[in-house]
């Protein structure tokens, strides 16, 4: 059985130097490819190399709501000039992590909103030069981040950790995007996210772990790994009624949809 972990911050400071054995076992478990999104300019090239040392790594190229605070123009300028130079990069397959975050209140701020809204609305124009689907971080902001995204029209993504109504579901889906679902849906509790995980049509969901964050019930508050995905997997089989085979055929198929890059396996 081959998995695809859509959103893993396998370079995120709590695997210490532990992030390239850590993708090996998740390897071993059937985690074919991970994908490393960025979040800020001093890490696009640690993610980079990251997922080119790591057998089943890959990566996408962005600015995440929580680092516009201190983000400028020239970033942005950056990012395009290195999403230009990573085409030719097998290993590169998207635009990500980007958003919008009204859940921190210093974010929340006027000024702040304006800010993320100028990062994302610049961000989702690259995506949409460069032909590549976006990874979306959505707190407390499903509607205006679809607002934007109808404008400018990204060949597709994936709405990270989706915690959503149907309707905006439906909405995104019908931008060509992917539902994430991840640690969140193996809480009993989590009534809203297993209701969507089992509902919604399996074709418009792919798998993820936001590793190190979003632990899923049996690690909780532990630090999350990859390596949970199979299991992660297992359970939104079982809310669905489905075989596991099944389960990880096609959202492995659905994230190759929506990242037609991601390399083959
Ligand atoms: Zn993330």
């Amino acid at each position: 059985m081959l998995w695809i972990d859509t959103h893993c911050h396998l370079d995120a400071h709590e695997f210490g130097h532990a992030s390239l054995p850590v993708a090996q076992r998740a390897g071993d478990l059937g985690v074919g490819m991970i994908v490393i999104p960025a979040v800020e300019r001093a890490n696009f090239a640690i993610v980079r190399d990251l997922a080119h040392a790591a057998p089943n790594g890959c990566y996408a190229l962005g600015i995440h709501p929580i680092y516009v605070p201190h983000a400028t123009d020239d970033d942005l300028l950056v990012l395009r000039a290195l999403v230009e130079a990573s085409m030719m990069d097998p290993r590169f397959v998207a635009i990500g992590e980007i958003g919008l975050d009204f859940f921190i209140p210093m974010l929340c701020e006027p000024a702040m909103r304006t800010k993320q809204e100028h990062f994302l609305r610049e961000q989702l124009k690259i995506a949409r030069d460069f032909d590549l689907p976006v990874l979306t971080h959505v707190r407390r902001s499903q509607d205006m981040v679809l607002k934007h995204a109808r404008q400018i029209r990204p060949n597709g993504g994936i709405a990270h950790a989706f915690n959503g109504s149907f309707q905006q579901a439906q909405g995104y889906i019908d931008l060509g995007f992917k539902l994430g679902f991840g640690g969140a849906m193996t809480f009993t509790r989590a009534l809203q996210i297993r209701r969507l995980a089992t509902e919604l049509p399996l074709e418009a969901i792919v798998l993820e772990t936001d590793a190190p964050d979003i632990s899923p019930s049996w690690l909780h508050p532990g630090r999350n790994s990859p390596e949970e995905l199979p299991r992660i997997g297992a359970v939104l089989a079982e809310l669905r009624g489905l075989d596991l085979a099944q389960v990880a055929a096609q959202t492995t198929a659905n994230a190759r949809a929506v990242m037609p890059r991601l390399p083959l396996i």
